[in-house]
């Protein structure tokens, strides 16, 4: 089976600083793999990488059988890789639902869209209730809800999400694990990069640990859940 997407020897570079250091990894279709490691590891950088809003020094980037390098951010929402990025990037005075609007930009089928929001609803409850409210008025959780919601409305085959448990009271965070392994359920393929190493790992088919640009450890995230290493650096245990 080919992969859904296929990072191969990726280099990126802020100038001189070189933030990810040849990093090699594959999404399958319909699984949850996951990126962990402490701050600057590299891990948005990755991300942003992938949704071409940072242009490499070198590597080969395959989505769905395509190259990635050198194509526009939005060609890539197109081609179906959808991003959830970390600070959420929400449009503050724009209510819940021209938010999730925003989020379908390059669909056309009006159905299709509406079908779509209803099932954003019907996953967060929340945001229909609220679905007139202006989005800068949300809580942290409510707006990390709305931010996995408007990338939903890509209809992406593969949904990149950069740590949607960020600053969030542990019932959130809960709740927002809970909506990642009913989106698996449902099929859909996920890229989540969080700091929260216990709960990635919980849910991830497959997991990598970065550590300053490169990836130091891969395996199943039951494998890592367990490895001695990674409980002593990641889980807090002695
Ligand atoms: P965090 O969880 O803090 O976001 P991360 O693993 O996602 O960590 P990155 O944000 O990808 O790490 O950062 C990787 C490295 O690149 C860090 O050393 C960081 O300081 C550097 N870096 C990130 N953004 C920039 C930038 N715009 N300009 C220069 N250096 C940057």
């Amino acid at each position: 089976m080919t992969a859904l997407l296929e990072v191969e020897d990726l280099r990126v570079a802020y100038g001189k600083i070189e933030a990810v250091k040849g990093i090699s990894f594959t999404v399958e279709s319909g699984q949850v793999v996951t990126l962990i490691g402490t701050n600057g590891a590299g891990k948005t950088t990755t991300l942003r990488t992938l949704s071409g809003l940072l242009k490499p020094s070198s590597g080969k980037i395959t989505f769905d059988g395509k190259p990635l390098t050198g194509v526009a951010a939005h060609k890539i929402v197109a081609l179906g890789l959808a991003h959830s990025p970390e600070g959420r990037h929400l449009f503050p005075r724009l209510t819940i639902e021209e938010n999730l609007q925003l989020g379908a930009f390059l669909r056309k089928d009006k159905d299709g869209i509406e079908k779509d929001i209803q099932r954003v609803y019907e996953l967060f409850p929340i945001l229909g209730e609220r679905r007139k409210q202006a989005s800068g008025t949300l809580s942290g959780g409510e707006q990390q809800m709305l931010a996995m919601g408007r990338a939903l409305m890509s209809r992406p085959k593969l949904l990149m999400l950069d740590e949607p448990s960020m600053g969030l009271s542990p019932i959130m965070m809960k709740k927002i694990m809970e909506t990642i392994r009913e989106l698996r359920e449902q099929g859909t393929t996920i890229l989540l990069v969080e700091q929260n190493a216990q709960a990635a790992l919980t849910l991830a088919d497959h997991a990598h640990v970065m550590e300053i640009g490169r990836i130091a450890l891969s395996g199943t995230g039951q494998h890592l859940l367990h490895d001695e290493s990674v409980r002593k650096a990641y889980l807090g245990e002695d």
